[in-house]
């Protein structure tokens, strides 16, 4: 079968070889074309048209190819839908070739090592990481290939190990093939490429980049990051940056449930960064601001120093609008000099590239400029990091035209004056066309033909033509003849050959040495990478900065007061994204109040009255006050969260798609395991997934844990109004209520949140704005009624108040007894509340009137009518409801 391969199937199959798991893309003139498997599978993906290679044999060889031209977009999609591709190329001049055309893979690109993303994907970074075990550890590196940012740390779980790689949301993980068969499953399941680096390399880049790292193992995840970086990349990794290795414990702790939950970065409904925080706070100007915001909400500081740090910048640019404005402007100008900064050390640069590099360096002194008249000790260690890189600027201005062409190989881009013999060599083709004028005018005059022209074709060059009749004047010693037309003769002369030369190869030369040039420029600036980059990130911290100045204003935000003790006080705390859409008239706004004998908030009020958002806006609040920028309220105290925890109730629960009561579990199971005194915990609605009693055993079991043992700040929203008892019991629990009333029959919602517990739960005026139909909503209302109105059955005070629909006075009163005795240290109360059936009206009066042995007198007719009906009932046919209706129409008529 081999021996039947044409050699170029035999070059194809030999390449095709050493990337299995990649399509590759083979250049064949001006196409790239896929062969085989890749081109049958990559016809389907990239709906190009299958055909064949050899029609006529017997196994004809399925083929696909994309023009050269457009070969990005085709890459963009495979790499999108996670596929490798390596690109291969002509690596001679095939005119020139002999036989065979060289051919060799030139790069491979893989979802965590894509570069020059557009539009959105620009905003964000693209990171590629690495995973090694050790120990029962794991060690983790990831980097940005195209902002050359390399980290490495170690985490002690699968599940942190996971959240981790979710968070930096990375498409691809090298591994070394020693990871728990756990793991791997758990990134298959993530959709994250496993790509598999068999060796570590030991030369000076590795370890140049792993030499600030302590950790052996660390150093082992790096080097096993670059390693496959050099094996597929195969250019310079210049601009890659010394790996730093982190403590996830330096940073607040939000998994990655919770900040889908909280919509930080993604809008829950539409997987949009469109109504998230991250979309509110960026007003960044630079797509290097954008991303470092990113990372700043990504990772909210625990350190009150530096959390201060940011505050006293954003403060500052906050009291000055003009100097803020100023900066902006600025800013405006300033291109992407990380991603720069990676091309320059690609190679991949060309003058446009430089030209924004300039245009980028020459703000920086108008903004050092602002800076220093803000006159402000905040901004000096920053003001000092801005280095314009002068020589680097000067270099290109002097160097680079300021429109240069896309190419760089076609000339027309170096500045006249920075390089003495490419000016030559400009002469020569500028002055061209006057010495060929003043050739013919020489001309004509030595011979005397007054219409002698010199002209120029591609054939022939440059030629003196002269028409027939003139012919007997030339002098035959120097005329050498060229071509013959109809009505004349073309020559040339040793001296026209010459200026010929001089014209021609000067623009041959020209484009060559500019070339020279503009590599050898690409090369210094090359050198000043670090430089760069350091310059870089100082100007993504202003830039976000500055953002979180603008939104402040704009969104009325003020500066938290941050306590590392345990007293949170908000003063009209709001939602900002929420009240964005709503608009701040709209907008209720809350307190926040719980003093540190305050642990819990437990919060009742109907559905849709506000509950979730209350819970959401504080840690929303808790996250931006960490990030440095300031907070919805009109003031605010509050302490330093280590961590974030979220719980949704498993009705609710959009995000997985697996809205099971085990999930919801492990959640909070999650959140109580891990969770410190330091920590936040939103449990809302929690315990809804199951039946009722259970649901209410396991919310009251929890909030009990977390009162004695976690002591973390809670809010917990409950529909159980049986909890609200709880208070009386946990003296670091209150009771919260978002209000409403009713208004002619129909619910209003106040959105306000008060002390105490709700009164009454509004189920039916829920269903109610829900659009139910009318008829239902009238029998839910008699139903309510006949349930409420328990005179004969359930006579105790409490029934009268019974809250929640299906409530009655004995669920409530155990609630208080089995709490009563608990106090802070007492055992968890093991007796679930417990109520009788949610529906009250069957209760024991009811059922021994028409079950037990009935007094002789009542033996009337109407007695049996009842008990015939009885017979005849078709249990099957009705709800219980129904047959509790039928139940206590016969109480009644048995009266
Ligand atoms: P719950 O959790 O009680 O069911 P949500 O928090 O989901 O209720 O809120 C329901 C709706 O009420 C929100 O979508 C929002 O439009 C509105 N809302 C909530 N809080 C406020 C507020 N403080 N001011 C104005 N409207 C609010």
């Amino acid at each position: 079968m081999a021996k039947k391969l044409t050699p170029m199937m035999e070059q194809y199959q030999k390449v095709k070889d050493q990337y299995p798991d990649a399509f590759l893309f083979y250049r064949l003139g001006d196409f790239y074309e896929l062969f085989n498997d890749d081109a049958v599978k990559g016809a389907q993906l990239l709906e190009l048209t299958l055909t064949t290679r050899n029609h006529s044999a017997k196994n004809p060889i399925p083929m696909c190819g994309v023009p050269h031209r457009a070969v990005k977009n085709y890459v963009d999609i495979l790499i999108d839908k996670g596929y490798k591709v390596a690109i291969c190329e002509q690596m001679e001049d095939p005119k020139k070739a002999k036989g065979m055309v060289k051919r060799a893979v030139t790069r491979l690109i893989t979802p965590g090592t894509q570069m020059d993303l557009t539009g959105d994907a620009a905003r964000q970074n693209n990171y590629l990481t690495a995973i090694s075990a050790k120990d029962g550890q794991f060690n983790l590196a990831y980097t940005d290939l195209s902002t050359g940012e390399l980290k490495t740390t170690t985490l002690d779980s699968v599940n942190a190990i996971i959240n981790e790689l979710v968070n930096l949301q990375s498409k691809e993980t090298v591994v070394d093939g020693q990871l728990p068969e756990e793991l791997t499953d758990q990134l298959a399941k993530c959709n994250i490429l496993q790509s598999h680096q068999p060796e570590i390399l030991k030369n000076a880049e590795v370890s140049y980049l792993t030499q600030d790292l302590e950790s052996p193992d660390q150093q082992h995840v790096v080097a096993l990051l670059v390693s496959y970086l050099l094996t597929t990349q195969k250019r310079s990794l210049a601009h890659m940056q010394r790996a730093v290795a982190y403590r996830p414990s330096a940073f607040m702790k939000i998994d990655h449930y919770s900040k889908t939950n909280l919509e930080l970065m993604t809008n829950m409904r539409s997987g949009k960064r469109q109504g998230t925080l991250s979309w509110l706070l960026d007003e960044t100007k630079t797509a290097m601001g954008s991303r470092l915001l990113k990372r700043w909400l990504d990772r909210p500081l625990i350190d009150k120093d530096r959390i201060n740090e940011r505050q006293d910048k954003v403060q500052e640019l906050l009291d000055h609008y003009f100097e803020r404005s100023n900066l902006q402007q600025e800013l405006i100008k300033v291109y992407d000099l990380e991603r720069l900064a990676g091309r320059v050390a690609y190679g991949s640069v060309n003058g446009r590239d430089l030209i924004q590099l300039k245009t980028s360096l020459q703000q920086v002194p108008k903004i050092k400029y602002v800076l220093e008249t803000l006159d402000s000790p905040v901004f000096e260690s920053l003001t000092k990091r801005l280095d314009p890189l002068n020589d680097v600027a000067e270099l290109i201005d002097r160097a680079i035209v300021a429109d240069p062409p896309i190419s760089v190989t076609d000339g027309g881009l170096i500045k006249t004056g920075y390089n003495k013999r490419l000016d030559e060599y400009r002469d020569a083709m500028n002055n061209g066309k006057r010495w060929i004028a003043d050739l013919q005018a020489q001309e004509r005059e030595v011979t005397g033909i007054n219409n002698l022209k010199i002209g120029y074709n591609h054939v022939f060059g440059y030629y003196i033509e002269v028409t027939k009749v003139n012919l007997s004047k030339i002098p035959k010693d120097r005329y050498e003849r060229k071509q013959t037309l109809v009505n004349a003769e073309r020559f040339s002369t040793p001296e026209l050959k010459e200026k010929e030369a001089l014209i021609m190869g000067a623009q041959e030369k020209s484009t060559a040495l500019e070339y020279d040039l503009f590599v050898d420029i690409r090369e210094r600036v090359k050198k000043e990478i670090k430089r760069l980059q350091k310059l870089a990130q100082a100007l993504s911290e202003l830039d976000v900065l500055q953002s979180f100045a603008v939104v402040s204003e704009d969104y009325h935000f003020v500066r938290p007061k941050m306590n590392t003790g345990h007293t949170l006080k908000i003063k009209d705390g709001r939602h900002p994204v929420v009240e964005k859409f709503m608009g701040h008239q709209e907008y209720v706004p809350n307190d926040v109040m719980m003093d540190d004998q305050t642990d819990i908030l437990l919060i009742t009020g109907p559905n849709m009255s506000g509950k979730s958002t209350y819970m959401r806006q504080l840690a929303l609040t808790a996250v931006m006050a960490q990030m440095g920028c300031f907070v919805p309220a009109k003031s605010a105290e509050l302490p330093i969260f280590d961590q974030i925890f979220t719980r949704i109730g498993a009705a609710d629960d959009l995000i997985s798609g697996e809205s099971t009561f085990m999930v919801e579990m492990m959640e909070a199971n999650n959140a109580l395991v891990h969770a410190t005194d330091r920590s936040l915990i939103l449990f809302d609605e929690i315990g809804r997934g199951t039946a009722t009693y259970d649901g209410m055993a396991l919310a009251q079991a929890i909030i009990e844990y977390v009162h004695q043992h976690v002591r973390a700040k809670t809010l917990f929203s409950t529909h159980y109004h049986e909890l609200t008892a709880l208070e009386d019991a946990l003296p670091r629990l209150k009771n919260v209520h978002v209000g409403a009333t009713e208004k002619n029959g129909e619910l209003v919602f106040l959105h306000k949140v008060s002390a105490g517990p709700a009164d009454k739960s509004y189920g039916i005026h829920v269903a109610k704005l829900a659009g139910m139909p009318d008829q239902l909503l009238k029998r839910a209302d008699q139903i309510l009624q006949k349930l409420e109105n328990k005179e004969n059955s359930l006579p105790t005070p409490a029934a009268e108040n019974a809250a929640s629909y299906g409530a009655d006075s004995s669920s409530a009163d155990r609630v208080q007894e089995s709490t009563a005795p608990a106090s802070a240290e007492a055992a968890p109360v093991s007796a679930a509340p417990t109520r009788p059936a949610p529906a009250p009206a069957v209760d024991a009066n009811g059922q021994m009137e028409l079950f037990a042995p009935a007094p002789k007198k009542t033996r009337s007719n109407k007695g049996d009518k009842i008990l015939h009906q009885l017979k005849e009932l078709n249990l099957m046919g009705m709800t219980p409801m129904e047959v509790m209706n039928q139940i206590y129409q016969w109480q009644e008529k048995l009266k």
